[in-house]
């Protein structure tokens, strides 16, 4: 059964009531922005690969069908079985399938590296409420499926979390010495877990992070290699993918595994790019290609260019809402600036406050690697939401008064030089409690008089 949905903004309001915790979150997230600002300008040419990152997801997007099926052709030749879903109660019944096909067990062992689709399509949850033991391997998604929750983060999933949150929780599910908060011990504990069930598991799973049309090989992009480590191990592996990962040729890897990890940590490179081309001799792969309202994103002008999303994470290391609101107040798999762009495209109604959770700084587009206009599309979602009739109630109100009090230079006037009487004379009237703006904030001082007095006065004496 899904969870109720929090709004937004009372999701971060739980979150900032830590205040430590919210300083730490926001400082930890602003280290990795700052280390992606040293990896970039170590390299003279960034905004040409920029560039040409986003002009290589222009053509794949325009030409997707074609890119997609000649993937597929390449794919298949090389002796994949690639397989269609159109969502994600698609998807997992495929990959479920696929698991007891080649797992008559009945408690088949599955091992997962991280993958956001996988996430997206809730494939844990499912599968767990089939008797499948899915274990995720990433350790940052291991302790969070410990502890029952979410990724946070798309990159770090658990970023949220302190290392004595991770004690605790390895303490009661791995029996690791109580109140032992060393991250070294902590790393040794989860691999020797962790190494058990590579090898004990019968099937692997993974994402994909770019897929090559041209020769029908993925790549899958870890920093512990673990994505290696399942799908070497066991017999059978299976990689789900968003249709929107392809690529048209081998050539545009370089581009895009340059501008990866530099984005997403600051590293040069990600320690495992893993190239799976063919099953190995007496294995069998598989590979799911996942629409999931991805087509219908294409088909909205404004907003198709999100599909060009690497998934390094940079717009949400440098986004302020996201560093002092955590990612868990975003209600969605990925969360942060591009989640409030996708997130709407599955769900209007139940996403339709997440437009709203930005300033509209444009700090993500400034750092996304494939020039998404990121805060154009959250804008124009706010558009579309109002025009559907899905903006809060209050806000569209205000915001009706306010574009009536704009148009009318009369009553703007009377209304401003009012409002400076009343917050001059009785300031409860606005400083209050009922006020959402006042909550937080000191209100200022009014000016003695607006600009435009203050104009019209100084260009008389001049
Ligand atoms: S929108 Fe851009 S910056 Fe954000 S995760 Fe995607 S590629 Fe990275």
């Amino acid at each position: 059964m899904s969870k109720p949905v929090v709004p937004h903004d009372q999701a971060a309001r739980q979150f900032i009531a830590d205040e430590a915790r919210t300083d730490w979150h926001d400082q930890t997230l602003w280290f990795v922005r700052q280390k992606r600002d040293k990896a970039a300008h170590t390299l003279p040419e960034w905004e040409s690969l920029r560039d040409l990152a986003s002009g290589i997801k222009d053509y794949a997007l325009a030409n997707l069908s074609t890119l997609l099926t000649n993937f597929e052709r390449q794919a298949t030749a090389n002796g994949i079985t690639v397989h269609w879903a159109t969502d994600a109660a698609e998807h997992n019944r495929i990959v479920l399938d696929l698991i007891q096909q080649h797992s008559p067990s009945a408690r088949p062992k599955v091992v997962k590296s991280k993958s956001m689709l996988t996430e997206e399509c809730h494939l844990n949850e499912f599968l767990t409420e089939q008797g499948v033991d899915l274990v995720d391997t990433d350790l940052g998604e291991r302790i969070v499926q410990l502890r029952q929750e979410s990724p946070s983060h798309i990159v770090l999933p658990a970023i949220h979390l302190r290392k004595s949150d991770v004690s605790d929780t390895f303490h009661q599910h791995l029996g690791t010495e109580a109140g032992n908060h060393d991250p070294q011990y902590l790393t040794e504990a989860a691999r020797t877990h962790l190494r058990e069930r590579f090898m004990a598991a019968q099937i692997a799973i993974t994402g994909v992070n770019f897929a090559v049309a041209e020769t029908g090989g993925f790549v899958v992009c870890t920093n512990e290699g673990n994505a290696d480590l399942g799908a070497h191990l066991a017999d059978v592996h299976i990689a789900c993918m968003g249709i929107e990962k392809v690529i048209p040729q081998q050539e545009h890897l370089g581009v895009f595994l340059r501008l990866l990890t530099r984005s997403a940590t600051g590293q040069p490179i990600t320690t495992y790019s893993s190239h799976f081309r063919r099953p190995a001799p007496g294995k069998v792969m598989h590979l799911v290609l996942v629409d999931n309202g991805r087509s219908t994103q294409l088909g909205r002008t404004h907003f198709r260019n999100s599909l060009k999303c690497i998934r390094c994470g940079a717009c949400f290391n440098t986004c302020p809402v996201y560093r002092r609101s955590g990612g868990h107040s975003y209600h969605n798999a990925v969360a942060g600036p591009i989640g409030s762009i996708l997130a709407p495209n599955l769900d209007m109604r139940k996403n339709a406050d997440l437009p709203f959770a930005s300033t509209l700084c444009g700090s993500c587009s400034n750092v996304c690697p494939v020039k998404i206009d990121i805060h154009d599309q959250l804008w124009h979602w706010r558009q579309t939401l109002t025009a559907e009739g899905l903006a809060p109630l209050p806000k569209t109100l205000s915001m009706k008064l306010m574009g009536w009090v704009l148009a009318h230079p009369l009553v703007y006037r009377v209304a401003g030089r009012a409002g400076r009487r009343l917050m001059r004379y009785w300031p409860g009237a606005v400083s209050n409690q009922l006020n959402p703006w006042y909550k937080g904030r000191e209100m200022p001082q009014p000016p003695a008089q607006s600009f435009g007095d203050w104009y019209n006065q100084t260009r008389r004496r001049l």
